[in-house]
């Protein structure tokens, strides 16, 4: 059994790299796991900015009028069943949905020509060297990273009989996806840029008492579209001033106007805590994933949506946004998360992406997204995104530490 140690990207991480390939053969007799469900209990209560449905005119959805403080995620273990007798793994993944399906990385990575290094820490985190990036997995918590930035998968990673096992709802709509050429289908440069909120519908407002979420977020879609225009894009705004918008009117407006990308700007809260800050980047959860945040909504994963087509190239657009924010306007990141609620999203017909660019009520944050110069670089950020869709190329990140393994933060 060879062992490579090798040099993360990331500083005071050592990774070994395992044959973890001789151990699996010799624990395991087989490469899927098929999960019996135990009953999974997903609570997720989560404070937020008014992209609640419930907020929007059309009424659709209810919520309380006061959110609930962030609480913690709490789910139970699936059971894991024997594995089966030995069949490819690569034959399950374009053939199944289902989300109690776990291929062996060991064998997907090798098959593909990747390597795939365990760190010597505890709990032990996974390094994936794919042709298009870094993966960092973990067996402990939903929380990655690629190329540096956070991305919540839907399930942890497994290790049992000595082999690790990734859900093949991740393997396909998180990692093969990132792993690929990232040019979107972007031909006529059209975008929707969406002011969250408006007339009726504050959003969230300023722990300071600066504004509120729907008037800096019209101010930053409209600074957006002065960059994008210079860059060629066709931009139309789902509201150019202070008026209620029904959630599904503005997904209509995309509709017609036959828009390659949607956007939807957003500010967060969490009051009243004032501690929680960050970056959060949300597109549509895939079919038999569960949600990253579901803010007390029924999640059925058995569900599909119109916007459910673009899975892969949402998750491009998302992560590539995502990234140029953390890299142009600096704040914490709280990676890009999956949203089975949100009307304004899952009936789109094009990639489509919310961006909650941090949390007013964190008296620091708030103090930034009510200078006119952090809105800019905001603007600026996705607009360099947007560029840089239709050239696959990444803005490089800082180190940062590990991605958070605990599941209370979420
Ligand atoms: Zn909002």
């Amino acid at each position: 059994m060879g062992k490579l140690t090798i040099r993360n990207k990331l500083p005071g991480f050592a990774w070994k790299l395992e044959s973890l390939e001789s151990t699996a053969r010799a624990l395991s007799n087989g490469r899927v796991l098929k999960l019996r469900h135990a009953c999974a209990t997903a609570l997720l209560i989560f404070a937020g900015c008014a992209t609640d449905p419930g907020k929007s005119p059309d009424g659709a959805f209810q919520v309380p009028a006061v959110q609930p403080p962030e609480m913690a995620v709490v789910e139970e273990a699936p059971e894991i069943a024997r594995p089966k007798e030995p069949s490819p793994a690569t034959s399950t993944i374009t053939n199944s949905q289902l989300s109690d399906t776990w291929i062996s990385l060991n064998d997907w990575s090798q098959g593909k020509g990747y390597s795939l290094a365990q760190s010597t820490q505890q709990p032990a985190l996974y390094a994936l060297q794919t042709s298009n990036g870094l993966f960092e997995l973990s067996t402990d918590g939903r929380a990655a990273r690629w190329e540096g930035a956070e991305l919540r998968l839907g399930f942890p990673l497994k290790m049992t009989n000595g082999l690790l096992w990734i859900n093949e709802m991740d393997l396909r709509k998180n990692i093969e996806p990132l792993s690929s050429p990232f040019p979107l289908p972007i031909g006529s440069k059209t975008i929707v840029i969406d002011a969250g909120h408006g007339g009726s519908s504050p959003g969230t407002t300023s722990v300071l008492g600066l504004g509120a979420e729907k008037t800096y977020a019209l101010d930053w879609a409209l600074r957006l579209q002065t960059l994008l225009e210079r860059s060629g894009w066709r931009v139309f705004q789902t509201r150019t001033n202070d008026v209620d918008v029904a959630l599904s009117a503005r997904v209509a407006f995309a509709n017609e106007i036959g828009a390659d990308l949607f956007i939807s700007l957003h500010f967060n809260s969490a009051a009243p805590s004032r501690e929680q800050n960050g970056l959060e980047t949300f597109c549509l959860t895939p079919q038999g994933m569960p949600s990253t945040l579901t803010r007390g909504y029924e999640d059925n994963a058995g569900l599909t949506f119109p916007n459910n087509t673009f899975d892969e190239d949402n998750l491009k657009f998302a992560m590539t946004v995502h990234r140029s924010i953390l890299k142009i306007a600096g704040p914490a990141d709280r990676g890009v998360r999956r949203a089975r609620f949100m009307a304004v999203l899952r009936g789109q017909n094009r990639p489509a992406i919310l961006v909650e660019a941090g949390y007013l009520s964190n008296p620091k944050e708030a103090e930034a997204i009510a200078s006119p110069q952090y809105r800019q670089k905001l603007a600026e950020a996705i607009a360099a995104a947007l560029v840089s869709l239709d050239t696959a190329k990444q803005p490089a990140l800082p180190p940062q530490t590990p991605p958070r393994t605990d599941i209370s933060t979420q």
